[in-house]
């Protein structure tokens, strides 16, 4: 037996102390340089105020010189005026000297949002038709499947389809628990007022504790099932606790526009607001607040923007980070600074909320921050995956869908996921197709998208009920994954896909592909067929797929995506130090050094790295790096009101033109019709332009097989953007020169220069990356020796999307730094 002796005892004793102090220094020292970072911090911030106040007032002073000037004429008076009044915002001040919120964009009429205000009247009158819809629910229940009706039926359908779909059925997604009532169904639903609806949320039992728990702790994760109203009741939980008392804000975050959108019409509803009031919303290029709104929702993006002129959240009480768990790279970003910021204003309380149990590293990464638990209530859901792999998913999904419609009781709505807009029209129009032909044999189906970019009159659609004695099919991206809950549905159809950017550093090339989803992803797909009674989920691959082939978890946006945009917002807001930001987790170093790369290339940084003038002024658009350096350069090629016509028309990012089935011939000899010599983007520009010339006639539109919607939008996008550069102070100016055009596009893209090789192929001019021009481009056939791309998309091929014909000496001209002559 080892016995220890005195003097060892000892020695090891003084050890322990001397570990026990050494332990404490570091601690002291850390305590110390935390202190030093948040006091530089602290100073940093209130710098930035008396900087961005001293700029202000600068602005104001050059104004009032420019408006004492004698010899204006009537327009330039005229554009004047809309500047003093855009800096009347900016001018305002409160008590304590700082500058409050400037409203930068203009606040669109609430009225013509088409959001009814009447929602539950109308519901009543939908569902007028009580005895029909009694009949159908009695039918349902006798065609239960496996029933010996339901084969009759089985065998009714097999004479409608010709062909259809082998599932196997494999296991069973747990509920939370066997012995739920089920909710009430969306015609139960109607008859309910909205008192009622919020009172039958599983959130409102916590109300009181929630309450309890804010005012105690300042940071909070909180985790929920999708659908258990998060988003839509904890802000007004707290708006009607007061938390707005002293002009103070509730914010609330979402990763998509469309959830921003959506979620804050209702709230408005619910609220009895009108939207745009109490209760409004602010998304890129649209703003839908006031200085009376109370909650605010906004896109993650855009409280990012908000930093910029607001870099303590100054007039928010509190600030609702939703959907974490979607980990997008702005709220990635957000939550980084929103941490930093709790820590110097402990009077802003902070709710990260998350549908799925990441719960516990949220928890870590704010400071051991409390979990409120949610609990869920979810039916169980019977999975059913492909006996084999399906070729043709799209055609695979459409059968599905048919073959529910079919065999599956009433009432019970399907949801389908897809990639993205264009493959939902496809199926909608294909499925349209296969509905008419099956005609009154079956019963009606109600198909209804959704996607980001969808019309705002088209979101309040979705959250119609569905008409007694038919069913609503809504054909969704991911985006109905978690942000967005849609009501009565029974079925999913998991396609297993998802679109998503991704970015090789070492090329320098963004894609746009088709990924395999993620578990996760897919258990919460399927989840979503069990939130008002048991569901179904057919997922269009087979077991062995789901197992072998799907990651666990997504990737995090942050580690695949380009950085540009958020390095050059870190960068103004004086964080120059990205490599050690607070990051959930950290993007790949390379991706950093790219982004920092192509901003210097771009101008937007100096050798030292620090942001330029020229980089300041970038940050000040909504927009990724190359399209406002495009935006900044057109000032010196004299042709700002064409430039911003061609960046609202690449913003919209939706097809200009459809191509109905019955009259692709038609439609293709409209496109034709506008092709423009330069490129996609001269073509882009001289559509918009005739539009314009029509008064931006719908008429003219359909004549041309052209997307209202989507000009539309571009104008929109196009007049905020005009409002922007007043702040850059660019005087728009006009040309018809179509090189100086190309060249201001040039001096942001010249990143995407591709060049026909001796084999006949393009190649990126940098990274000698082979890519090819889209089919829907009009230079397809040309094939001009130079070209500038404005995006790639990888599908079968690495497609370049919107091309224009470039001289190669005009990067050397706009990029001396990227591509030196003989390059
Ligand atoms: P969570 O954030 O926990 O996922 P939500 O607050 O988004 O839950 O949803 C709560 C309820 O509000 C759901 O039943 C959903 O269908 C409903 N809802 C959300 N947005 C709308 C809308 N625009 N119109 C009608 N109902 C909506
Ligand atoms: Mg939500």
């Amino acid at each position: 037996r080892h016995v220890v002796s005195k003097s060892e005892a000892k020695a090891s004793a003084e050890a322990t102390k001397r570990l026990h102090i050494a332990d404490k220094e570091i601690q002291d020292k850390q305590k110390v340089l935390d202190q030093l970072r948040y006091e530089s911090r602290k100073q940093y911030l209130s710098k930035r105020k008396e900087d961005k106040k001293m700029e202000l007032e600068a602005m104001v002073r050059d104004e009032e010189q420019l408006f004492s000037h004698e010899k204006l004429t009537e327009r330039e008076k005229l554009g004047m005026e809309y500047r003093k009044q855009v800096l009347g915002y900016v001018q305002k001040y409160d008590e304590a000297g700082n500058i409050m919120k400037i409203q930068r964009y203009h606040v669109p009429d609430a009225s013509t949002k088409s959001i009814p205000s009447t929602y539950i009247e109308e519901e009543e009158g939908l569902g007028g038709d009580g005895r029909r819809w009694e009949e159908e629910q009695f039918t349902a229940a006798i065609f239960k499947p496996g029933a010996k009706d339901a084969k009759r039926k089985d065998e009714d359908f097999d004479l409608l389809l010709d062909e259809t779909i082998d599932f196997a059925e494999a296991l069973q997604m747990p509920g939370t628990s066997e012995e739920l009532t089920p909710q009430l169904t969306s015609a139960e639903k109607r008859k309910l007022t909205i008192e009622e609806t919020r009172k039958s949320l599983p959130v409102y039992a916590f109300r009181e504790q929630f309450i309890e728990a804010i005012k105690q702790y300042q940071v909070i994760i909180i985790e929920g099932e999708t659908g258990s109203g998060k988003t839509t009741q904890l802000p007004q939980y707290l708006y009607e606790a007061g938390f707005c008392e002293g002009k103070k804000r509730i914010g609330c975050t979402q990763p998509r526009r469309v959830a921003a959108m959506s979620v804050a019409a209702r709230v408005a509803e619910e609220v009895g607001s009108k939207l745009g009031s109490t209760v409004g919303y602010s998304i890129r290029f649209e703003d839908c607040t006031t200085e009376r709104t109370m909650i605010k929702y906004m896109t993650d993006g855009m409280l990012l923007r908000e930093f910029l002129n607001e870099p303590d959240l100054a007039s928010y009480s509190v600030m609702m980070i939703d959907e974490a768990h979607e980990r997008t790279l702005h709220t990635d970003i957000l939550f980084g600074l929103v941490k930093d910021i709790a820590r110097f204003r402990k009077d802003l309380k902070l709710l990260i909320s998350s549908a799925t149990l990441d719960a516990k590293k949220f928890s870590r990464f704010f400071d051991d921050a409390p979990i409120f638990q949610i609990p869920g209530r979810r039916f169980p859901v019977q999975i059913y995956y492909t006996k084999a792999p399906e070729a043709d998913y799209i055609d695979a999904a459409i059968i599905s869908i048919l073959q529910i419609h079919l065999t599956q009781p009433l009432p019970g709505d399907i949801l389908v996921f897809l990639t993205g807009q264009e493959e939902i029209e496809t199926v909608q129009e294909a499925l349209t197709e296969r509905i008419k032909n099956l005609g009154s044999r079956i019963k009606e189906l109600v198909i209804l998208p959704v996607y980001a970019n969808l019309p705002s009159d088209m979101q309040v659609k979705i959250f119609e009920p569905t008409p007694p004695n038919a069913r609503k099919v809504v054909l969704a991206t991911n985006i109905a994954e978690t942000s967005v809950t849609i009501d009565g549905i029974a079925y999913v159809i998991d396609l297993g896909f998802v679109k998503q950017t991704s970015f090789d550093a070492r090329s320098g090339v963004e894609y746009l592909n088709v990924v395999t989803i993620s578990k996760a992803a897919a258990n919460q797909r399927a989840g979503r067929a069990g939130r008002t009674g048991p569901g179904k989920c057919f997922r269009l691959y087979t077991a062995w797929a789901y197992k072998h082939e799907l990651e666990d978890q997504p990737i995090p946006e942050i580690q695949r995506t380009n950085l540009g945009n958020v390095v050059l917002m870190l960068l103004s807001l004086g964080i120059h130090d990205l490599v050690h930001f607070d990051f959930l987790d950290p993007p790949p170093h390379e991706t950093l050094v790219a982004a920092l790369e192509h901003l210097f290339a771009l101008g937007a940084l100096n050798h030292k790295g620090m942001l330029t003038k020229l980089g300041r002024r970038m940050a000040e658009f909504p927009c990724d790096p190359s399209m406002s350096k495009m935006l900044v350069a057109s000032e010196k090629y004299e042709c700002t009101e064409e430039i911003i016509t061609i960046a609202a028309m690449l913003s919209v990012n939706a097809a200009v033109f459809y191509r109905p089935k019955a009259m692709i011939i038609h439609a293709d000899t409209a496109r034709k019709s506008f092709w423009s010599p330069g490129g996609d983007h001269l073509t882009l520009l001289s559509i918009y332009n005739k539009w314009k010339e029509t008064n931006f006639s719908m008429q003219w539109c359909m004549e041309n097989f052209i997307q209202y919607r989507t000009m539309k939008r571009a104008r929109e996008i196009r007049e905020q953007l005009k409002g922007l550069l007043e702040r850059v102070e660019i005087e728009p100016k006009s040309s018809t020169d179509t090189i100086a055009i190309r060249k201001a596009i040039t001096s942001g893209y010249f990143k995407n220069l591709a060049g026909l090789d001796k084999s006949g192929q393009y190649k990126t001019a940098k990274q000698r990356h082979t890519v090819q021009i889209h089919p829907n481009s009009c230079l397809f056939e040309d094939r001009p020796r130079w070209i500038i791309y404005y995006e790639l998309v990888f599908t079968t091929k690495e497609f370049m999307r919107e091309v224009m014909e470039v001289e190669s000496n005009w990067v050397q001209e706009v990029a001396p730094h990227y591509y030196k002559s003989g390059d």
